[in-house]
């Protein structure tokens, strides 16, 4: 089963993730970050490195987080890769901070 990014990712976007994924399965818009589950090889490593445990695997995430499997997929099929780790947005502290991490 994939791996996906849920709402705590945004207004963050630390892309921490990026730099720990062994596949280029990130893919990004303005406000956060979508794991293309199809190239996603559910290795685990972007899950401990997310500071704010925006990523779960499918098979362990909550169910209010379930509609963000059908998100990850659709939003990753159009928007671009991203590659390597890039700035944080600039709400990013504000939002971990409202989230309590
Ligand atoms: S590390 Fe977490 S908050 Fe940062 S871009 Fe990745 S999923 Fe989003
Ligand atoms: S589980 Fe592994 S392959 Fe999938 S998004 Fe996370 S780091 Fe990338």
């Amino acid at each position: 089963m994939p791996h996906i990014v849920t709402d705590n990712c945004q207004r963050c976007r630390f892309t921490e993730c990026v730099d720990h994924c062994p596949v280029q399965c990130f893919h990004a818009d303005d406000e956060q970050l979508y794991i293309n589950p199809d190239v996603c090889v559910d290795c685990g490593a972007c899950i401990p490195v997310c500071p704010v445990q925006a990523i779960y695997d499918v098979v362990d995430m909550p169910d209010d987080k379930e509609p963000w499997v059908a998100v990850n997929k659709e939003r990753a099929s159009t928007l671009p890769i991203i590659g390597a780790k890039q700035d944080p947005l600039p709400t990013a502290e504000a939002r971990q901070a409202e989230l309590g991490f």
